[in-house]
């Protein structure tokens, strides 16, 4: 039997004397995230500070094995660390989609020298991923892709174009949905992982309509990549992109809980709201966001333990997105026109507005609501022809 309550005891001292103060501040905006790699740009030492020390801890995933630079922690224990974190306000101390993404899918699907090499690398923060399945020709219809890699004896020869690739010119390496074979759809895929920096990668930015830059197009023209980068089986990557893609759709769903703050809209927008109606729309919109976080817990708790049903990630997507996107719509109906400030000093260069706009893509990125909706309708309520 783990003593938790021992275990709590030590999990708060130990944050106590290692999480710096400025690291206990909410983040002001998407630049105060930590997002680690080779060429890390850290915003303070303190944030630097948190995340190495976290990730020699081995809590930047507290829950993969000890093996692979995880802290081996249980189901309960990781709560227990999180709890803690939540009641002093410490920040998230790494951003990744090496953890929230392709970590999962090595641990099931890498080979031992993958998961050694990678795994531990991405727990301390030591190299930034990015995901290269989107194409301009395949989005919703993913397995309809043609980038292609060739076999050619000693290494794969890869060629084509990806689109929307978040942070592709701030990323070390890709993992990225390859075409090996033509001879069938979704059986002629695999599954790639390769530098970045490798002869024949570039990359544009694409502007979005908030005025940021987070992703881009992303090309490659004869990229060398060695034989043994290839994850899974030679055509057999579609089951290691799906599994890939619940663990990114639990990643998103956790929009839905507003960046982990447990304050009620009602109470934050509270001095801004003269008008009742919108006073019972933020009403009920608080019942919805208490409903989806209780849920949330459940579905993570069984997404971990390897239970969840195949269409559950779908199902919280799509509810967390949603979630999020209305969020945003009341925080703009209640701040007035004042929301639609874009840059000056007094809106924070347009924080509120920029922010809603940010949501829009929300039910797009990680598959859109439409084809959340169709999987749900597929294999949860068994429509025909869903
Ligand atoms: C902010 C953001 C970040 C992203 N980051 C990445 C990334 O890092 N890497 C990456 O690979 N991709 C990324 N994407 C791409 C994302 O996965 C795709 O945009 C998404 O899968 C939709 O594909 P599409 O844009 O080609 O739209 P389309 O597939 O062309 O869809 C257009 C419209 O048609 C609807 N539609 C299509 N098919 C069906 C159907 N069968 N039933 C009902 N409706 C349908 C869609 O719902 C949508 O409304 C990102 C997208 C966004 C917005």
């Amino acid at each position: 039997m783990v003593d938790l309550d021992g275990f709590r005891a030590q999990t708060r001292d130990w944050l106590e004397a290692n999480c710096p103060a400025e690291m206990r501040q909410p983040m002001r905006s998407e630049d105060d995230a930590c997002w680690g790699g080779r060429n890390a740009v850290f915003k303070s030492e303190a944030q630097e500070r948190w995340m190495r020390a976290m990730g020699e801890k081995g809590w930047t995933v507290p829950d993969w094995p000890v093996a692979y630079g995880g802290g081996g922690l249980s189901a309960a224990e990781t709560k227990v660390l999180k709890d803690e974190m939540r009641r002093i306000g410490a920040r998230n101390p790494l951003n990744s989609f090496g953890i929230s993404m392709l970590g999962p899918a090595l641990l099931k699907y890498g080979s031992e020298e993958q998961k050694t090499r990678f795994l531990t690398e991405i727990a301390r923060g030591e190299i930034r991923w990015c995901q290269g399945y989107s194409e301009p020709g395949a989005g919703s219809d993913l397995a309809g892709l043609q980038t292609k890699a060739d076999d050619c004896g000693d290494h794969w020869l890869v060629n084509g174009q990806k689109v929307w690739t978040s942070y592709a010119d701030k990323c070390d390496w890709i993992f990225c949905l390859v075409r090996t074979s033509t001879e069938t759809k979704h059986g002629g895929i695999s599954f790639l992982l390769f530098d970045m920096a490798s002869e024949g990668v570039s990359t544009k930015p694409i502007l979005l309509i908030s005025g940021y830059s987070p992703f881009c197009e992303t090309f490659f023209d004869d990229v060398k990549v060695p034989k043994d980068q290839i994850v899974g089986e030679v055509n057999k990557g579609w089951n290691v992109a799906k599994y890939l893609l619940g663990h990114e759709r639990e990643m998103i769903s956790g929009m839905g809980l507003g960046g982990g703050e447990a304050a009620l809209l009602s109470n934050s927008l509270a001095e801004m709201i003269d008008d009742p109606v919108l006073a019972a729309e933020v009403a009920l919109f608080d019942v919805d966001a208490l409903a989806f976080a209780a849920m949330s817990e459940h579905f993570i708790d069984q997404l971990k333990a390897g239970e969840a049903h195949p269409a559950m990630p779908s199902m919280m997507k799509y509810a967390g997105t949603e979630l999020n996107k209305k969020r945003h719509e009341l925080i703009m109906a209640a701040g007035g026109s004042d929301s639609l400030e874009w840059e000056s000093e007094r809106s924070r260069g347009g924080k509120t507005a920029r922010e809603w706009l940010r949501t829009k893509a929300n039910s797009i990125e990680g598959g859109t609501s439409e084809i959340q909706l169709g999987i749900v309708a597929k294999h949860i309520l068994q429509l025909p022809g869903a």
